[in-house]
């Protein structure tokens, strides 16, 4: 791989960044080739060789796994995000109520050929307000016995995850990255080093709309500073971090999203290529 080659280590190949309903629409009567062809096109263009993609319900990444060695592009998929029901994660996701549910869906992902399984621990930052997690996460007993399943079945464990505490519960449940991780702070950094959790910040989704716009720009700035400061201790502690840019999250488009997080990243004097590598290394083929 050349120096320039960039990591998607989290994207949604399903979405454009720019209308994710319209985006989704496209896949209705089926995953589009074409629709996905075109956003492996993209990232190919801007240098990306490795795409873990986050999951959608629609078969999209299930398709882009089949086409993308034709891209250069070597591509990880959970198929759908694994959600409980009535929790985050139902726009890409497929609910279960409860541990027997999971299991069979865990069955069913690796039946369509997933290489991972992918939960969501936590809601998102409510970026329209004052940046708080939303939602209700998931105890630490019960992430344990997601992570345990999984595991058992051979698959590493992505976890969407936000706030200090319930990263902490994610990495001592023993997931194998923590996506997003927002509101980390020096405690919950520790413990991802400790556990040997690889931190995907997929800063781009603030830094992109920080200037405004659909979110409060004090908001934003608040979300971005706080998250660039985490980020600089968990370097400083030699933790993992991945790139990965949430491509298709609004202002993240295919391609230019993860070739704008590298640099980010690399503004921030972080090293992705250790965490990049770990990365790759956890998530193989299914
Ligand atoms: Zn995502």
């Amino acid at each position: 791989m050349s120096a320039s080659a960039i990591f998607e280590c989290h994207g949604h190949i399903i979405a454009d960044g720019i209308d994710y309903r319209a985006a989704q629409a496209l896949h209705k009567r089926g995953a589009s080739e074409t629709a996905v062809r075109a956003a492996l096109a993209r990232n190919r263009d801007c240098g990306v060789v490795y795409y873990r993609d986050g999951g959608d319900r629609l078969g999209a990444s299930l398709l882009a796994k089949s086409v993308a060695p034709e891209y250069g592009i070597e591509y990880r998929t959970p198929s759908a995000i694994l959600h409980r029901r009535g929790h985050y994660g139902e726009l890409y996701g497929i609910a279960y109520r409860d541990l027997t549910e999971y299991r069979a869906l865990v069955a069913r992902v690796r039946a369509q050929g997933a290489d991972f399984i992918k939960i969501a621990a936590t809601g998102m930052l409510d970026f329209a307000g004052d940046g708080r997690v939303l939602g209700e996460a998931l105890p630490f007993s019960e992430l344990s016995e997601l992570v345990r399943a999984a595991h058992g079945e051979g698959f590493a464990v992505m976890a969407h995850c936000n706030g200090a505490d319930n990263i902490i519960a994610a990495a001592e449940a023993g997931v194998d990255s923590v996506e997003h991780g927002f509101h980390a702070d020096a405690r919950a950094v520790d413990c991802m080093v400790d556990c040997g959790v690889i931190w995907c910040p997929t800063c781009v989704t603030a830094v992109n709309n920080a200037a405004g716009g659909r979110f409060p720009r004090e908001t934003m700035a608040k979300i971005v500073a706080a998250h660039a400061d985490a980020l600089r201790y968990a370097a400083s502690r030699g933790a993992f971090i991945a790139c990965g840019s949430d491509a298709g999250a609004f202002n993240v488009l295919q391609g230019r999203g993860a070739a704008e997080e590298a640099a980010y990243l690399s503004g921030l004097g972080i090293d992705t290529a250790p965490g990049n590598a770990k990365l790759r290394e956890v998530f193989r083929a299914g």
